[in-house]
Parts: C-alpha cells; sequence; structure tokens
C-alpha cells in the first residue's frame, strides 16, 4: 500500500523530469546540427578608448542564427553546450572564427584587438594552448591582436600550467584579460599572480555609476587597484551617456556598451569602424 503510494508520488515526478531530459538533449542535438550546417556567427561589439574616443579593439559574442527561431543569444543555449564536450567544439569554432576575422581586419587594414571568451570546458582540455597556436599559424592571424577573455570565476580556477602557457602567449603578444570582475568572488593575491593585461568591470558594477556616490566610490577604487596591477580597466555594459562621462572622469580605460553600439555583424562593424575613423571629436573633453 505505502509502496503503492510511494511508487505513484514517483511518478508524478517523472513526466516533468523526463521532459527536462528531452529538452536538454533536444537542444544538445539541435547545437550539433547547428555547428555541422554552420548557424553560427560573431557579432562584434566595439571598445572605446575612454581618453580619445577611438576603437580600439572589438569583442567577438557567439550568435546562432537559427533558421527558423532566428538570432539566439548565448544565454539560451551556451548554458547547455558547457555541459557536453559541445563547449570544446563550439570554443575551437570561435577560435577558428576569429583568428579568420583577424586574418582579413589584417589584409583590410584593420588595426583593432579582437578579444573573446574562452569557456571553463576548453581550458580543462590540455591541449587548448596548442590548438590555439596551430589556429594562429594557420590563418597567420597576428597574435598580438588577439585577447583571451576569462572569467573572474575561471581564472581562479587557472592552475600553475595554464598560468606558463597564458605567460607563453602574452611573450607572443597576446593579451589576456579577466571578464566580469566584481560579480563573484576573487582571490586578490592570486590576481597579482596571473598574466594580465585587462580587467573588465561587470556590468552589475558599471550598471549606478552616474546615479549613486556609493557605486562611484566602488568603481573608483576597483579602478585603482586594477591600475596598481599594472591592468587597463574596461567598463562593460555602458548604457548612458552620464555612466560614460563618470568612468572617463575617474580614469577608465575601455569602455564597451550599448552608449556606443551593439554588437553587430561583421560587415556592419566594418563600416562602423569606417564611420568613426575620423579624428573622434565625439567625445567633449574631460575638463
Ligand atoms: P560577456 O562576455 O560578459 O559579454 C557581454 C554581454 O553583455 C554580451 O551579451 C553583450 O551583448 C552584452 N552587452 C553589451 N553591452 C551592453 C549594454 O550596454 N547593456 C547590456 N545590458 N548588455 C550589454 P551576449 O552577447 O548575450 O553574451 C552573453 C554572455 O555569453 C557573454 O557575457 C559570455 O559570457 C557568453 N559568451 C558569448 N560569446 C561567447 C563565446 O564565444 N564563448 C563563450 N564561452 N561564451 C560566450
Ligand atoms: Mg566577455
Ligand atoms: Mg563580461
Ligand atoms: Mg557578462
Amino acid at each position: 500500500d505505502a509502496k503503492a503510494k510511494g511508487r505513484s508520488r514517483v511518478s508524478l515526478y517523472r513526466p516533468e523530469m523526463a521532459a527536462a531530459v528531452e529538452q536538454k538533449i533536444m537542444t544538445e542535438k539541435a547545437l550539433r546540427q547547428a555547428l555541422a550546417r554552420g548557424e553560427f556567427e560573431l557579432a562584434f561589439q566595439p571598445q572605446i578608448c575612454a581618453r580619445t574616443g577611438s576603437v580600439l579593439a572589438a569583442e567577438a559574442l557567439l550568435r546562432w542564427n537559427h533558421p527558423t527561431e532566428g538570432m539566439r543569444l548565448p544565454g539560451s543555449f551556451i548554458a547547455v553546450a558547457e555541459e557536453s564536450s559541445l563547449m570544446v567544439d563550439i570554443g575551437d569554432w570561435v577560435i577558428d572564427a576569429a583568428a579568420a576575422t583577424l586574418q582579413r581586419w589584417r589584409a583590410a587594414g584593420m588595426t583593432q584587438r579582437l578579444t573573446f571568451n574562452v569557456s571553463p570546458r576548453q581550458l580543462e582540455r590540455p591541449d587548448f594552448f596548442k590548438r590555439l597556436r596551430e589556429t594562429l599559424a594557420h590563418t597567420c592571424a597576428p597574435p598580438w591582436l588577439l585577447e583571451l577573455e576569462f572569467t573572474e570565476s575561471l581564472a581562479m580556477k587557472c592552475d600553475e600550467a595554464a598560468l606558463c602557457e597564458l605567460a607563453a602567449l602574452r611573450e607572443e603578444g597576446a593579451s589576456v584579460a579577466i571578464d566580469d570582475f566584481g560579480s563573484g568572488y576573487s582571490n586578490l593575491s592570486r590576481l597579482n599572480d596571473m598574466p594580465l593585461d585587462r580587467i573588465k568591470l561587470d556590468q552589475g558594477l558599471v550598471q549606478g555609476v552616474d546615479v549613486s556616490d556609493g557605486a562611484r566610490t566602488i568603481v573608483s577604487a576597483v579602478i585603482h587597484l586594477i591600475h596598481g596591477l599594472g591592468c587597463e580597466a574596461v567598463a562593460e555594459g555602458v548604457e548612458r551617456t552620464e555612466q560614460r562621462d563618470v568612468l572617463r572622469a575617474i580614469g577608465c580605460d575601455l569602455l564597451q556598451g550599448f552608449a556606443f553600439a551593439e554588437p553587430m555583424g561583421e560587415a556592419e562593424f566594418v563600416a562602423w569602424i569606417g564611420d568613426h575613423m575620423l579624428p573622434p571629436a565625439r567625445l567633449p573633453r574631460i575638463a
């Protein structure tokens, strides 16, 4: 009797769980197909020099151009990819695409740095750096225009071998950035041991910088910390001109966000760069 009840209770939950698992399996399958069919794209969002207004870099952001659902953002599929080896294959695709892009930009005389996001799954793989080097060699993409972005939590997990590889890559000219800084927990002394060029302030930190004295104080102190570590500070999620102006005044080096441009397809980005090549009188002088 009790046994029967127990069993019926379990079976109540079963359809839901089965549906979730099925959904996950379907997404995985769809992602594999998307990879095979070439449905992934990169979008590019400019990073602007806070002092001069010139476009110094672009972040490559993954997009899935779904045949029926339109352009899908990473938030809707990356988590599923991260749970399997798919993220490694997608990450490989991103590296190939980024290197090919850099090579095209270089041929077109563009000098913007291209920064891309590295997943924990990719770093777990022992041949990650070897493959990255091979890709750069094959495509003749200039390593000094490439930047790797690691989230704060991934950076904290880098082992000695990974740190050595990163240092070697930096010797060849590539740069390394910490992404989403201030959204999690960082071991600050560990940050000092990392071979780093830039630290990106999380959008959550940047949010209130123009409306709250507290937020401004925190961001200002964090920028000092970043400079003290010998790195440049990059603000992401800059949506308002007021945020832009505060960030410039407190010494942030690079700005990224909708206030300047949303992520764009490659052709659109190249055209956008063309429009922003002129002496950048767009930003008001810092008082
Ligand atoms: P992220 O690396 O921190 O990228 C910044 C995200 O903020 C992007 O979202 C970008 O479109 C968005 N953003 C830019 N400016 C603004 C703004 O002014 N306001 C607001 N509210 N948002 C802004 P996106 O493209 O949806 O990517 C989300 C996340 O997905 C990325 O966060 C990154 O963690 C991950 N991701 C994207 N591409 C890749 C990739 O190629 N590989 C891996 N492993 N992760 C990726
Ligand atoms: Mg990023
Ligand atoms: Mg970020
Ligand atoms: Mg983020």
